[in-house]
């Protein structure tokens, strides 16, 4: 399984992640963040199956932007899968005929639009040859992770999240597990603001980590641009070498 964090949007250092998304071989997303800023018109046609894993903006921004973009030359319908929580809120906050139209409510000359497919937790999902499970996490606002599986192999995304049991319970039972990518928004010294937000900093990941019980490489993503250097030398004071931090723009084989 190939998969890149896209890159987020620093002007001045391609570190900084303002906004998420990542790309699964070519064509599934997980969230909507970077999607037309990261990735050529091209490479935003070739994208059918996008996961939403919940509503705040650094991981929809995105999927407007790349609706206009590619909308009168979509040969093929978008699918939006997420909660029906996240559903409703882009439908009413986004795509609401206000903000940006409404691309499910008419279609192209090609007879696609954008339609929503709401995910029920647990329930695996197929896409192509990946099947994914949505798993509820701790965040502010309703938020789900997700394992995405082929024949072979599984990775776990745990999407925004403060500590939580049931992903990574999920996880630690899944013996072709071959990668974990673990939220890491804010250092160590305010771990208690991670906390009280639905967060992580290292010493937070370092334990959702310990609850997969594998010694798999755990890509560290979602750092706070604010925070990137004090964040990447807390995570390497760690001196696990199975916490990595997750690159943007390069592609992991997983
Ligand atoms: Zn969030
Ligand atoms: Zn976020």
């Amino acid at each position: 399984m190939k998969i890149q964090l896209l890159p987020g949007g620093g002007a001045n250092n391609p570190k900084e992640q303002y906004l998420t998304s990542f790309l699964i071989n070519d064509e599934l997303a997980v969230d909507a963040g970077a999607l037309p800023l990261a990735l050529s018109r091209a490479r935003q046609l070739a994208i059918r199956h996008i996961f939403i894993t919940h509503a705040h903006l650094d991981h929809m921004a995105g999927l407007p932007l790349m609706l206009d973009n590619i909308f009168t030359e979509m040969s093929q319908t978008i699918l939006v899968y997420a909660i029906k929580e996240t559903i409703d809120a882009l439908h009413q906050h986004i795509f609401n005929n206000v903000i940006w139209p409404d691309f499910t409510s008419f279609k192209n000359s090609n007879d696609v639009n954008l339609q929503f497919q709401i995910v029920t937790p647990g329930q695996p999902i197929k896409v192509n040859d990946l099947e994914i499970i949505a798993i509820p996490v701790s965040h502010t606002v309703p938020t789900i992770g997700l394992v995405i599986k082929n024949q072979e192999k599984a990775i776990v995304i745990s999407g925004d999240t403060g500590s939580t049991e049931e992903l990574w319970l999920k996880a630690r039972n899944l013996d072709e597990l071959t990668a974990a990518f673990i939220e890491c928004s804010y250092p160590n010294r305010l771990s208690d603001l991670a906390s009280k937000y639905g967060h992580l900093s290292p010493q937070l990941l370092f334990a959702e980590y310990q609850k997969i019980g594998k010694n798999i490489p755990t890509f560290a993503y979602h750092i706070k641009p604010a925070y990137l250097e004090e964040i990447i030398t807390d995570l390497q004071a760690l001196e696990n070498k199975h916490i990595i931090i997750a690159e943007p723009g390069q592609d992991y084989e997983v």
